[in-house]
């Protein structure tokens, strides 16, 4: 009776509604170490650990916790890229009973001060060289223990040897830091913790996993509740999705940050799900993960459309194999048909369009992986997920095809913003999380973004939405990458001005950017304004800031 008219499109494999495993998160990994001991589970480097390793490695990360006093319940955050530390404190923090608040390692000291006091975080995990930033905002949080972790901790060669992208300066830099009352090296704890600690209950619906902190590119960040029950069964779901991995064989490409939601979730937690062997990028190379790929033959790989865009410009592109690769999810952004299709003729894998949000752990549309597909749609819902379109004027429910805001309901939904009751109250409205995106939905249940609601720019009463300008600004050969905006304008309110980055090797002028724009576009939506760039401001998971852009320039304007 509950059929919605997506679930016509679903192959046999996937069902509509699923059993979700009421288990805390960190089982996932006790469940995938008894399966699969002696597989890989991470590669780092060159350098490997099983999967008893890693849970032996996470066991002592809890133990060495309650040993310190944490409880169920305490904040710890991680300051972490991706390395070997990220994924073991992750899960040891769990089975201690913690709530991890993950941390963008690129956070200033303001920054990150804010998101310890209010998350209320007693412990961190830091990369060496965060130290400095931490040290200066200690006394201002309610910080008990710092965890020192290098990089070098896991480096299967000599110290002298640096691969090129970790920089010389923080070998130098490695801390020396004493072991002493409220400061912990990685290493002093591997040596020192047992493998046991004290099993904490769970309530997997009800008890926090995480409070993760939304990309929020302007004002501060909000902490997200997401539960145990909130992130097993969105990765559960994503394995139901993709349904022909095989449980122990696949190897996942992890270059999307653990930090932000969607990397924890469709490479992490996706990763030790299915016993897979995860390789760890800390930051996003080009060149780098063109290697790896060639070398470690991974098998899945998400991504972000930045991502795969800054793969296929690579001048070398053809001189690796690329082969491995077999399915990919892109989300967190526009997936330009362009780059899909072009990526999966290089290298002969699926690339497929999702959609979430951090409120909802975060996937909650995707499009099919081996069958039908519709480019530039998000997809439909997945099993067990509800979505709705609502007009923004009567709150009622939108005609099929009318434009409105995204609902979506599920097991996956946040819990509510941390100690922010108000802000809940404004997305959360009966068990249906109101996302802030624009889009609609067709007769047969696919649904498309037309936009973020923020982001709409409207001139001279007019409505027009960045993407479809976008779009169309990718479709010029010479364009790389292309971001549009709203920026004042004193007669039509605002006016649309683009960003642009050109491919190497092209030249191409205002006008000739203008002419492509007219031949596709209504006179109101072509930009007014272009600026050519050699690089666009992003986000940790390849997102282009475009407010960040649209607020430098206003900033530029009033100084002159
Ligand atoms: P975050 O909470 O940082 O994961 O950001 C979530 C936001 O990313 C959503 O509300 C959307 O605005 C955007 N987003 C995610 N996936 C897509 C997609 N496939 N197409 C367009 N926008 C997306």
């Amino acid at each position: 009776e509950n059929t919605k008219s997506w679930h016509q499109h679903y192959p046999p494999e996937i069902k509509p509604s699923m059993h979700y495993d009421e288990k805390p998160l960190h089982s996932l990994l006790q469940k995938s170490t008894e399966r699969f001991p002696k597989k890989k589970a991470l590669h780092f480097m060159g350098k490997e650990l099983a999967y008893e390793e890693l849970y032996t490695q996470a066991a002592k990360m809890a133990n060495y916790l309650q040993m310190l006093g944490m409880e169920k319940g305490d904040r710890i955050a991680i300051m972490l890229p991706n390395c070997p530390q990220s994924v073991i404190c992750y899960y040891g923090a769990l089975m201690a009973g913690g709530i991890v608040v993950q941390t963008n390692p690129l956070y200033k000291e303001r920054e990150l001060q804010y998101q310890l006091n209010d998350s209320g975080a007693t412990f961190i995990v830091c990369l060496d060289v965060l130290l400095p930033r931490v040290t200066n905002v200690k006394d201002n949080t309610d910080l008990k223990h710092t965890i020192v972790a290098c990089l070098k901790d896991y480096l299967p060669f000599p110290k002298n040897i640096i691969y090129p992208y970790i920089q010389k300066r923080q070998y130098n830099m490695v801390v020396k830091a004493e072991q002493g009352e409220d400061m912990h090296t990685w290493e002093y704890i591997m040596e020192t913790a047992r493998a046991t600690y004290e099993p904490v209950t769970i309530d997997p619906k009800e008890d926090l996993a995480l409070l993760q902190y939304t990309g929020g590119t302007t004002g501060f960040p909000k902490g997200v509740m997401l539960t145990h029950y909130n992130l097993v069964s969105n990765v559960e779901m994503c394995d139901a999705w993709v349904y022909k991995t095989k449980p122990g064989e696949e190897i996942v490409l992890g270059v999307l940050p653990f930090f932000h939601v969607y990397g924890m979730t469709a490479v992490m937690n996706n990763s030790i799900l299915i016993g897979a062997k995860m390789i760890l990028l800390p930051k996003f190379d080009p060149t780098e993960v063109l290697k790896t790929i060639h070398k470690q033959k991974p098998t899945l790989f998400p991504g972000a459309p930045t991502i795969y865009v800054g793969l296929l410009n690579h001048p070398k592109l053809t001189n690796y194999d690329l082969s491995s690769i077999e399915a990919c999810i892109s989300g967190s952004a526009p997936l330009p048909t362009e780059v899909q299709e072009q990526f999966e003729e290089v290298t002969g894998g699926k690339l497929v369009e999702g959609y979430g949000l951090t409120e909802s752990s975060p996937v909650t549309h995707a499009n099919f992986v081996w069958h039908q597909r519709r480019n530039g749609s998000i997809g439909v819902p997945w099993p067990d997920t509800d979505s709705k379109i609502f007009n923004m004027e009567t709150m009622e429910e939108a005609a099929i095809g009318e434009v409105g805001e995204i609902a979506v309901k599920g097991p996956q939904i946040m819990k509510g913003y941390w100690n922010n009751p108000e802000e809940t109250d404004q997305v959360l409205k009966d068990g249906w999380l109101f996302t802030g995106d624009l889009g609609y939905q067709t007769e047969d249940g696919y649904f498309y973004i037309v936009d973020r609601k923020k982001d709409m720019i409207i001139a001279g009463g007019y409505n027009i939405y960045p993407r479809e300008v976008e779009e169309v600004l990718y479709e010029h050969e010479a364009v790389q990458e292309a971001v549009v905006a709203g920026i004042p304008d004193p007669y039509r309110g605002e006016t649309v001005k683009a960003y642009v980055v050109l491919k190497q090797g092209f030249n191409l002028t205002e006008e000739d950017l203008n002419t492509h724009c007219r031949k596709h576009l209504a006179a109101y939506k072509v930009p007014k304004k272009y600026d050519f760039r050699d690089e666009l401001p992003k986000t940790a998971v390849g997102k282009i800031l475009r407010r960040q852009l649209v607020e430098d320039d206003t900033k530029i304007e009033e100084a002159t």
